[in-house]
Formats: C-alpha cells, sequence, structure tokens
C-alpha cells in the first residue's frame, strides 16, 4: 500500500483495532500493569512505565507523520528535551542556537553548569560562528525552527550536510511546524522533538513531548533512557493526545489561515515597528520557508510602538487573546516573552537573541479571522488611552 497521508496517519491510527468490543474508538488502558501469561512468559506489556498500548498507539501515529522508525512519547516537552540529553555525557559538545524556547536555553545550561556536557550557544544562521562550532566536534547539534520568538529559520538540509562531515546527531525542535507543515527528516535530521503540549494536542489541557528517531537504533536507545530514567508519559495525556490528534491536519489549515491575515493586517498598522512571519515576503527567509515548509505556520511576533504603559493598555484591552504562555491551542494567545516565556534568560542573553521589551508573540487560534482583526484593531487604537 502507497504511504498514508497525514489526515488519514492523525484519523485512523489505532481505529478499529479493540478485538474484545470491536469499540471503534481504541480504548484507554489506565492499568499500570499487565499479566505474564505463565512462567517467564511477558506479553508485549509488563509496566506502563516501559510500555503501555494506549501511549504506544499515540507513538505510532507521530513516528508515521514524521517518517520516523519509532517514537517516545514523555510526560512533557521539557522531558523530551531532556530525553534527547541523556545521549551526551561529560566531555560530549552541544551546539545549540542562542534564541531557542527559553526552557531548552535554560536546561542546556544547568546541565552544563554541573559537567554533564558542554553546550555552545551560537547564532546558527552566522556561517562562520556555526562553522567554528561545528569545527570543536559536537556530538549533537540543536535546532529549532522556525524559532521561539522571532520566527528565525535556519536551512536544515545546509545545517545537516555539516553535521554529518562531524559525524554528530542532528536533533530539530519541530513544535512551531508540527509534522505537518514540516519533516525534518527529510532533510537529514536524526531526531525530532515536540513539545506536544501545542499543536498536536492542540487543545490547551495536556502536557505532554514526544521524541521521534529516524532509525530503530536511537529510538531503542531513547527507549530504554526513558524507561530507566522515568519519563515516558502518562496513559491518560497519550489518549487525550491522540484524541487532539485526529483534526490535527483541519486545525494547522485554519490555523495558518487566520494567522496571515493577522500578520498582513499588522504589518499595515502604523502602530507596529515589526512584524516577524515567515508567511510575509518581508520576512528575510520567506522563501526558505517556502521550500523548507509546508506552510508558515500560525505563531508570529511583532514590536509595538509604545511604552511599557501602552504596552500594557494593549494588552489590557484585547478581548479574544489571553494573556498566557504555551501555544498551538484552538484559542488564540498573546505572551510577553521578555516577562513570561524567556524570563529564564539573563536580560543580556535576551538581548543578544532579540528580545526586547516591546515585543509581543501571538498563537493564532480558530476563532474567526474577521473578529481577530477587529479585536487587534480596537486594542492598537488605545495604545495612547
Ligand atoms: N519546545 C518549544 C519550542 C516550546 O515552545 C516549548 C514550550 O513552550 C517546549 C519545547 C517545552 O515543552 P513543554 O512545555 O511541553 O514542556
Amino acid at each position: 500500500m502507497s504511504k498514508r497521508q497525514p489526515s488519514t496517519i492523525s484519523v485512523r491510527t489505532g481505529i478499529e483495532t479493540d478485538s474484545t468490543w470491536g469499540a471503534v474508538v481504541p480504548p484507554i488502558y489506565l492499568s499500570t500493569n499487565y499479566s505474564f501469561s505463565g512462567y517467564d512468559h511477558k506479553g508485549p506489556f509488563d509496566y506502563s512505565r516501559s510500555a503501555n498500548p494506549t501511549r504506544s498507539l499515540l507513538a505510532e501515529a507521530l513516528a508515521e507523520l514524521e517518517g520516523g522508525a519509532g517514537a517516545v512519547i514523555t510526560n512533557t516537552g521539557m522531558a523530551a528535551i531532556h530525553l534527547v540529553c541523556s545521549l551526551l555525557g561529560p566531555g560530549d559538545i552541544l551546539v545549540a542556537p542562542h534564541d531557542c524556547y527559553g526552557g531548552s536555553y535554560r536546561l542546556f545550561e544547568a546541565l552544563s553548569g554541573k559537567g554533564a556536557f558542554e553546550t555552545i550557544f551560537v547564532d546558527q544562521n552566522d556561517e562562520q560562528a556555526l562553522s567554528d562550532a561545528l569545527s570543536r566536534s559536537p556530538k549533537l547539534v540543536w535546532l529549532e525552527t522556525p524559532s521561539n520568538p522571532l520566527m528565525r529559520l535556519v536551512d536544515i538540509a545546509n545545517i545537516a550536510k555539516q553535521v554529518k562531515e562531524q559525524n554528530a546527531l542532528l536533533a530539530v525542535d519541530n513544535t512551531f511546524m508540527s509534522p505537518v507543515l514540516q519533516q525534518p527528516f527529510e532533510f537529514g535530521a536524526d531526531i525530532v522533538v515536540h513539545s506536544a503540549t501545542k499543536y498536536i494536542n492542540g487543545h490547551s489541557d495536556v502536557v505532554i513531548g514526544a521524541v521521534i528517531a529516524k532509525t530503530t537504533e536511537l529510538h531503542e536507545k531513547l527507549a530504554w533512557w526513558a524507561n530507566c530514567q522515568g519519563q515516558t508519559g502518562s496513559a491518560f495525556d497519550s489518549y487525550l493526545t491522540l484524541r487532539g490528534l485526529r483534526t490535527l491536519v483541519p486545525r494547522m489549515r485554519t490555523h495558518q489561515e487566520n494567522a496571515q491575515i493577522v500578520a498582513e493586517f499588522l504589518e499595515g498598522h502604523s502602530g507596529i515597528k515589526k512584524v516577524y512571519y515567515p508567511g510575509l515576503e518581508s520576512h528575510p527567509q520567506h522563501e526558505l520557508a517556502k521550500s523548507q515548509q509546508k506552510g508558515f505556520g500560525a505563531m508570529l511576533s511583532f514590536e509595538l510602538d509604545a511604552d511599557e504603559q501602552g504596552l500594557i493598555n494593549f494588552i489590557e484591552r484585547l478581548k479574544f487573546f489571553c494573556l498566557a504562555e504555551s501555544l498551538g491551542g484552538v484559542e488564540s494567545l498573546i505572551a510577553h516573552p521578555a516577562t513570561m516565556t524567556h524570563a529564564g534568560m539573563s536580560a543580556a542573553a535576551q538581548l543578544e537573541a532579540g528580545i526586547t521589551p516591546q515585543l509581543l508573540r501571538v498563537s493564532v487560534g480558530l476563532e474567526d479571522s474577521d473578529d481577530l482583526v477587529s479585536d487587534l484593531k480596537q486594542a492598537l487604537d488605545g495604545v495612547a488611552s
């Protein structure tokens, strides 16, 4: 049979597999443990930390969506990132983006600080800086594209080529795109990481993560560490996430249609200094986004032309954008990276990464786009009030 398309994978995984009652939707297995069929006869499942039937279905779907050999479902996105760090030991080098998600930055910095490995943070679009970092023979290179919160892209295929020359592994945090809009294995990645809390679950009611490996060998190694360290996700969270995943493709379609409308509106408004959205022609990597991604996603950032009070006025007037962390849910959100998502970074690191006090990040939801635009318009009208 030909390769299944993303909507089919999302909708059909596990459907009609219940041999007990013929349930169309796969039931949730909450049991901690599973009986052996006899002395020394273990079935496919024995203890839910190691493996669980509900979690396995979600892993199967995500591995197929990304085109990998296997996936490990973890209890948070950060646990997924931490799990990948288990591949590193003292003396190993990790090359990570200087503007990665604040939680990833904090984890890499903290683990390096206690000697677990060494991290080199680098602007991965600075060819010289990247090549200097790669010449130190890293074991792992981390990418996040588009980056959080400034939507900077990196060319995965180009970096993958350089990483392979160093015999290093390449991991990509694909949270912002979801497997529907970007498949890093196509471009040479070895590991894909998701905060499945975001688009994959899509309903802001689960915190969960995933690591997908390109090869069976790497998958087995990661699954071993996840069991050893107790990082695997719960059956209930896996069940909810599989439920959310069913609609991933149509959600992503509407998310990005709305985001394009919102981005164009903001770009045309005199109260906005700059908009960062790969779907705008003004985005410096618009062409790369067109070739590497299957869409532009629904995350955007912008700089408000206002002082701190103006920024507060703007945020307080918004009705359809919740001031909240996270992203990728059906509801629109707005965040102030400097005091929220990226507060874990020092002021100097924030500035280095381009995070100014006027920067706001939006996760565009599935509300009606006319309502979103008129809400932004009325809030912008009140900036000076
Ligand atoms: N990666 C990215 C790009 C994120 O935005 C986040 C959270 O916002 C994470 C990883 C961490 O995921 P979680 O919050 O599920 O632990």
